[in-house]
């Protein structure tokens, strides 16, 4: 059973003059629990605005998205803010890391939100993985590009979320980090059952 589903979804930004641009032009997919979908596409082809609107940030859109049946068009904004913290793990492309928080405060802010008891020792196997651990109390301005897109890899998957929605998540790191970020990534669809939901450049 699929446990997302997009019918028919289109997307246009509004421009400063007033006029429509159109990005997405009607959308059918469905991913089934378990399942790691990559996304590819030429940059500005839409690929972040998709994801924008399956992780419940963007709202002003056509068509629908189901979730588990229910359409998240039709939430209110308090249902789009359980959705978000409850269903989604989002690896965003620019990080948005908290700069005032540390690497550790960072990766379990989701989990505080949502007064979630911290998995400690799974937190620590994500942390260990992808050899962040002795950054833990680092401020994010003291983190390499690399480092930063980890913390967010991290944060992502700490409350086991059954959608990860991941854009571009090794686009910053050297190629055996990136082997170990993927490796990590279908641990969590193949040992978890998560839904893996991934925009990439690369084609291996
Ligand atoms: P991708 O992630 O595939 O590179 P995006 O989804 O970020 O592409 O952007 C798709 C297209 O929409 C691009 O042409 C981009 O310039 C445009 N776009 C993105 N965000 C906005 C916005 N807020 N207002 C107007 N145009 C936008
Ligand atoms: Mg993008």
């Amino acid at each position: 059973m699929s446990v997302l589903s997009l019918n028919n979804v289109k997307k246009s930004y509004k421009l400063g003059d007033g006029s429509e641009f159109p990005v997405l032009k009607g959308i059918n997919v469905s991913f089934d629990k378990g399942e790691l979908v990559s996304i590819i596409g030429e940059s500005g082809s839409g690929k972040s605005t998709l994801m924008n609107i399956i992780g419940g940030l963007d709202s002003k859109f056509e068509g629908e998205v189901l979730v588990d049946g229910k359409n998240i068009g039709a939430f209110t904004e308090k249902e789009l803010d359980i959705y978000r913290k409850n269903k989604i793990g989002f690896i965003f492309q620019d990080y948005n890391l908290l700069p005032s928080l540390n690497v550790w405060e960072n990766i379990v802010l989701p989990l505080g939100l949502d007064n979630k008891k911290v998995d400690d020792n799974y937190v620590m196997v994500i942390i260990k993985t992808i050899s962040i651990e002795d950054k833990l109390k680092n401020l994010p301005n003291a983190l390499s590009g690399g480092q930063k897109q980890r913390v967010a890899i991290a944060r992502a998957l700490a409350s086991r979320p059954s959608i990860i929605l991941a854009d571009e998540p090794t686009g910053n790191l050297d190629s055996r980090t990136e082997l170990e970020v993927i490796a990590l990534l279908k641990t969590c669809v193949t040992k978890y059952g998560q839904t893996l939901v991934m925009i990439t450049h690369d084609e291996t």
